[in-house]
């Protein structure tokens, strides 16, 4: 028995050392020679892929990706999608509006193969090779193809008169890696997940047309001086003019060349309206950046800003993760449909922006994309934590150095109610998350894009991934995380890694037990929720005794701070985490009071408990956000009327009202003037929360004293 177990254990053994070590992905170098017809709106191009087989395994067959048909007919993964969130624009649009792909005819190293679209996704093509493709060998694949450009009101392929937003439009293979084929079909809820490769892409536009694209432009000395000459008048300007008209496109053409190595994905856009500036960063190593914004008339004055926005993103992502290695970095303004703004390789397109705050932020976010998904080339449709969330975790960084006073006031709500602007605006992304966690909507970041909920994907996938690094920085400590950081991306940078490659990798590198952020806070919807249960003074002995009870459900570690009296933090130590309650010890000092968590870097869903002895309630007029929770009654004039007791005056006393607790009530006294009698009602609930479809259970009671029904005023819950 015992033997058998040990060789068991040891064969596992060199089972992870293999796997570690066999790590592969597949090349795919791509030349295309596309033409733009502004007047049809389409594409006409001839694509040549080599295409590398590194994996251990032979390939019969290769799929591929036809996206532009996700917009052909409102029966595609997409158009079900639009309808799954209830947007019925697509389903209804006209079939002008609408795009596809056709004209293929692939052929395999000069000959003809056998190739369809799949039964299930038409934007998904399965090649079979007329000769298995081995280990290391490598094949020509050559087809023509058409695009049909659908309108940009939809999604990211599209135009909008004149301008042209030409993203996932040609044929490309599926990644093809150690979980097999990963082919999907292009959903607007969802991304992308590409091999790295060359690319040699020749577009032909009107000679008028300025053109922001993947990659460096090669051979083309007049464009350059052209693109120069533009930047230095829009320098130069000082006011723009507000019309958005397409002048007429040159009738004579040009064809620009771009390339680029290393990258997954090559995407272009045209205008000819556009303004453009120019800028340049050079990074430690001393290696330049060249920096392209490019705007039209439109939020203009936003935009002359858009150049020290793009240069410091570049600064900062390399400090933060890795030197930007490429050449060039471009930004352009234009109509999008899939949020504020959208990544590609070198490019990124911009939506509309409100002011300058938000301007800043979304360059920066996108620029950042270059980092998490452009170098790291996450699966993105499976994983979405790892490009969004990640890249929100370093944004957040960037927005508290360049914006170090604006609180959450500022960052989420413009006005300050309810004590908004006593928080850092990072609170944003607790307090939203704390909403989904209270109410048991919360849904776990192992899922696949696609199977968030909207809200979800913005609030879990993007600001919870951020809120939960930002927690495993401050028990790294800031010099520590950004070096395990940056070794992750020296490491994997033109790879794909997958969550357990990241884990393995920051395990080793900290020599921590992350599961408690792997495993419970990504994988899991378990919450962490320590609490302070008492306090011990020995007279002689330089330290506290704290109970800490871990009520929760994930074995995070965990920090108690020592306070003044304004509540700022004077001393901090953390712990490793345990389950059930331990004595720790806590340095004396001169702080006033003990909390958990005094700088709120943890995501402890029930911040109330926190402190160490509880203060009598405090009355709050309406609501706050929640400090320390269970000291707080909220209250708000309330009024009534009916028939018989007419106007009433009172109050409504309760405990919540956003965030919902396990206990919540409410009293209601009203006073009628013209009976001389007090009327009013109460409720208490208990909320049990369920796993699967019941979101919550409330029992409880409620009771009302009226001779008649009675209206009154209360604010709305949410
Ligand atoms: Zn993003």
């Amino acid at each position: 028995m015992k033997k058998t177990t040990l060789l068991i254990l040891f064969f596992m053994a060199l089972l992870h050392v293999n796997a570690q070590s066999s790590y592969f992905q597949q090349e795919v170098n791509y030349e295309i020679h596309v033409s733009l017809n502004d007047t049809a709106h389409s594409l006409s191009a001839n694509i040549i892929i080599d295409y590398t087989n590194n994996s251990p395994n032979t390939l019969d067959f290769l799929m591929f990706h036809i996206w532009p048909n996700a917009y052909k007919e409102p029966t595609t993964a997409l158009g079900e999608q639009f309808l799954d969130m209830g947007n019925t624009d697509f389903y209804y649009a006209d079939d002008s509006l609408r795009g596809y792909m056709d004209s293929l005819d692939f052929t395999v190293d000069g000959k003809p193969i056998k190739w369809n679209l799949t039964e299930k996704n038409i934007d998904i093509a399965r090649l079979e090779l007329n000769k298995p493709l081995k280990p290391g060998e490598t094949i020509k694949i050559k087809t023509p193809f058409y695009v049909k450009i659908p309108s940009s009101e939809f999604s990211r392929l599209g135009h909008s008169g004149q301008s042209y937003q030409i993203t996932q439009w040609y044929p490309k293979p599926a990644v093809y890696d150690k979980n097999g084929w990963n082919a999907f079909p292009y959903l607007n809820q969802g991304e992308f997940y590409s091999e790295f490769g060359r690319f040699d892409v020749y577009i032909t536009v009107p000679k008028n047309y300025v053109i922001g694209a993947t990659g460096d432009l090669m051979d083309c000395q007049a464009e350059e001086q052209w693109l120069d000459s533009i930047a230095d008048a829009t320098k130069r300007k000082s006011r723009y003019a507000d019309d958005l008209e397409f002048p007429e496109s040159d009738s004579v053409t040009k064809t620009l060349h771009y390339h680029q190595e290393k990258v997954h994905d090559f995407a272009w856009f045209a205008d000819k309206r556009f303004h453009v500036l120019k800028g340049e960063v050079e990074l430690k190593s001393g290696h330049k950046v060249t920096a392209w914004a490019m705007f039209t008339n439109e939020d203009s004055d936003l935009w002359t800003k858009s150049i020290t926005y793009l240069n410091r993103s570049i600064k900062w992502y390399s400090q933060q993760v890795g030197e930007y290695p490429y050449n060039q970095v471009t930004v352009v303004q234009g109509t999008l449909s899939a949020g504020a703004g959208m990544e590609y390789p070198n490019v990124t397109i911009i939506g509309g922006a409100g002011d300058d705050r938000s301007l800043d932020n979304v360059i920066m976010h996108e620029v950042g994309h270059n980092w998490f998904y452009g170098m790291l080339g996450f699966n993105e449709r499976q994983h979405p934590w790892m490009d969004e969330g990640l890249n929100t975790y370093i944004e957040s960084l960037y927005m508290d150095k360049y914006y170090p006073n604006e609180s959450l006031a500022d960052a989420a709500l413009g006005i300050n109610v309810f004590n908004a602007k006593t928080y850092p605006q990072i609170a944003e992304y607790y307090f939203s998350n704390l909403m989904q966690w209270r109410r048991n909507l919360n849904q776990s970041l192992a899922l696949p894009a696609q199977d968030f909920t909207a809200m979800n994907y913005g609030i879990a996938v993007y600001q919870k991934t951020g809120l939960i690094f930002r927690y495993l920085q401050a028990y790294l400590g800031e010099k520590e995380a950004r070096i395990t950081m940056r070794k992750f991306f020296a490491e994997w940078q033109f790879k794909h890694p997958q969550p357990e490659d990241m884990k393995a990798f920051y395990e080793k590198e900290t020599g921590k037990d992350l599961a408690w952020l792997f495993d419970d806070l990504i994988n899991s919807t378990k919450n962490v929720d320590y609490k302070i249960s008492g306090r011990n003074e020995k007279k002689d002995a330089d330290s506290l005794i704290v109970k800490v009870r871990n009520s929760g459900k994930v074995k995070a570690p965990f920090v108690i701070s020592g306070l003044d009296e304004d509540g700022d933090v004077l001393v901090s130590q953390w712990y490793e985490g345990f389950d059930g309650a331990q004595k720790v010890k806590f340095p004396k000092g001169k702080y006033k009071s003990l909390s958990l968590d005094g700088n709120k870097v943890m995501t402890d869903v029930y911040r109330g408990n926190d402190k160490a002895g509880l203060k009598s309630p405090r009355l709050v007029l309406g609501w706050t956000l929640p400090k320390d929770e269970k000291s707080t009654l909220f209250w708000v004039p309330a009024m009534g009327w009916n028939s018989y007791n007419k106007f009433m005056l009172g109050a409504a006393f309760y405990n919540s009202l956003v965030f919902e607790k396990k206990w919540q009530y409410m009293v209601m006294p009203l006073y009628s003037f013209e009976q001389h009698n007090w009327n009013g009602s109460f409720s208490l609930f208990r909320n049990f929360y369920a796993k699967g479809q019941t979101q919550r259970i409330s029992m409880g009671v409620t009771g009302r004293k009226y001779n008649y029904n009675s209206d009154y005023i209360m604010p709305n819950d949410e």
